[in-house]
C-alpha cells in the first residue's frame, strides 16, 4: 500500500477545505471498499480525511419526507424504524447487499460512492479506461457475463454495484452536498453517470464535495413494493439483475409505480417506459409483462451477458407481482 497522511475532521468545513487542498486525498467512511481498493493499487490518495467523527449519523423524518444522514451505518439504516416502516423497499435492499458485518462498517454516503467491481478495474496489468483513462477496456471483448445491457458505450461496459441506490433510484431521493462555498442538492437520476466518453467519471461530484444526507420524498409505496436480487449465490454476492418496484394502487388501479433495476447499467436504471406504461392499467401479470418487455426492448447485450435480458425481464415482473402482494 502506498504510504498516506491520515487526519481526522473535527468538522464538515475542515474536511471540506483539507480535501479541496489536495488533489490526491480522499474521504474515508467506513473504508470498506476504499482501503480495498487502495491494498490492490486502484486508489492511490497519498492522504486520508477520516470524517467518521463529523455528526452526520442522524436518520429522521423531515416536512417532505425522510432524511438520511451520510455517517450512518447501513445496518442502523436498513433497521430503523421510520426506514422499516415507510420506506421497505430500501431497508430490503441495503439488506441484500455484502454480508453483516460489511454493512455495520459501510456508510450511507460511502455505499453511493463504491465503485465498480469489474474485475478488469480491480487488475492493474490489464488496460481499463476507468482505472487509467485512454488504456482500453479489457472487458468489450473480454469475460463480460456480469457487465452492463443498458447505456454503455464502447469505452466501459461496466456496471454499478451498489444495491441501495437502486431503491433510492425507484423512490427518487436527492443527495445533499457540501463544498467549500455553499451546499447543493442532486437528484438521483443526475448524480451517477453514464460512461460515454469519461468512464473514469461515476458521479457528478466535484473533487472535495461531501455528501451530507440522502433525502427521499414522501412516497405511496410503503404498502406494495419490494426489491428483488439475483445473484450467483444467496449471500455476499453482487447483483446478476435486481429490481427495486413500489406501485401505489387505487383499488387494482396503479395510480403510479416507481421502478428501477441494478447489475444493468453503470448506474442505477430507472425504468422509466415500465413506469409509464403501468399508469392507470388494472395491476394483472399480463400488464406487468407488457411493462417487461417495453423496458428490456432497449436493451443491447455483450458476448457474454445475453441471459440478462431475459432474466431481467423475468425479475421485472417477480418484483412488480411481490409489490402487487405487499
Ligand atoms: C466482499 C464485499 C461484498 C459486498 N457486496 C455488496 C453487495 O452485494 N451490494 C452492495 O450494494 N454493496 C456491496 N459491497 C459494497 C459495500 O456496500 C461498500 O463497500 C460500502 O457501502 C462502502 O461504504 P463505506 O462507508 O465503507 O465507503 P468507503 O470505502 O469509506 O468509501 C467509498 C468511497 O466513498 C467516498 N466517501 C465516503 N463517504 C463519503 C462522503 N460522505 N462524502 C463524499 N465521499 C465519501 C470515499 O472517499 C471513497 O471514495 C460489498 C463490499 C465487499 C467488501
Ligand atoms: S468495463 Fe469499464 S471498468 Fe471494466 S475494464 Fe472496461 S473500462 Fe474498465
Amino acid at each position: 500500500m502506498k504510504p498516506f497522511k491520515f487526519i481526522s475532521a473535527t468538522s464538515q468545513e475542515q474536511a471540506v477545505t483539507m480535501l479541496s487542498k489536495n488533489a490526491e486525498a480522499a474521504y474515508l467512511g467506513g473504508g470498506t471498499n476504499l482501503l480495498d481498493l487502495m491494498k490492490e493499487h486502484v486508489a492511490l490518495p497519498n492522504e486520508l480525511i477520516d470524517i467518521g467523527n463529523l455528526k452526520l449519523k442522524e436518520i429522521k423524518a423531515t416536512t417532505g419526507g425522510y432524511s438520511l444522514g451520510a455517517l450512518a451505518k447501513n445496518t442502523d439504516t436498513a433497521n430503523h424504524p421510520l426506514v422499516r416502516s415507510n420506506l421497505p423497499m430500501l431497508s430490503k435492499s441495503i439488506l441484500a447487499g455484502a454480508s453483516a458485518q460489511i454493512r455495520n462498517m459501510a456508510t450511507n454516503g460511502g455505499n453511493l460512492l463504491q465503485r465498480t467491481r469489474c474485475s478488469y478495474f480491480y487488475d492493474i496489468s490489464m488496460p481499463c479506461n476507468k482505472r487509467v483513462p485512454g488504456s482500453g477496456c479489457a472487458a468489450l471483448e473480454g469475460f463480460n457475463r456480469m457487465h452492463a445491457i443498458f447505456g454503455w458505450s464502447e469505452h466501459c461496459v461496466a456496471v454499478y454495484p451498489s444495491d441501495m441506490a437502486v431503491a433510492l433510484a425507484a423512490l427518487n431521493a436527492t443527495v445533499k452536498v457540501q463544498n467549500s462555498k455553499a451546499e447543493r442538492t442532486i437528484a438521483f437520476r443526475d448524480f451517477h453517470l453514464l460512461p460515454g466518453n469519461h468512464p473514469e467519471r461515476d458521479n457528478s461530484l466535484t473533487h472535495g464535495e461531501l455528501i451530507t444526507a440522502i433525502e427521499i420524498p414522501k412516497n405511496n409505496f410503503s404498502t406494495h413494493s419490494a426489491y428483488v436480487k439475483v445473484r450467483d449465490r444467496n449471500s455476499y454476492a453482487f447483483a446478476l439483475i435486481s429490481v427495486a418496484a413500489g406501485l401505489h394502487l387505487s383499488g387494482n388501479i396503479i395510480q403510479s409505480a416507481g421502478i428501477a433495476m441494478g447489475g444493468v447499467a453503470h448506474k442505477p436504471w430507472r425504468a422509466l417506459k415500465a413506469e409509464e406504461f403501468l399508469k392507470g392499467k388494472v395491476a394483472t401479470t399480463a400488464n406487468f409483462t407488457e411493462a417487461a418487455e417495453i423496458e428490456m426492448a432497449g436493451a443491447k447485450a455483450l458476448s457474454h451477458n445475453k441471459f440478462k435480458i431475459e432474466m431481467g425481464k423475468r425479475t421485472l415482473i417477480n418484483a412488480l407481482e411481490m409489490a402487487l402482494k405487499g
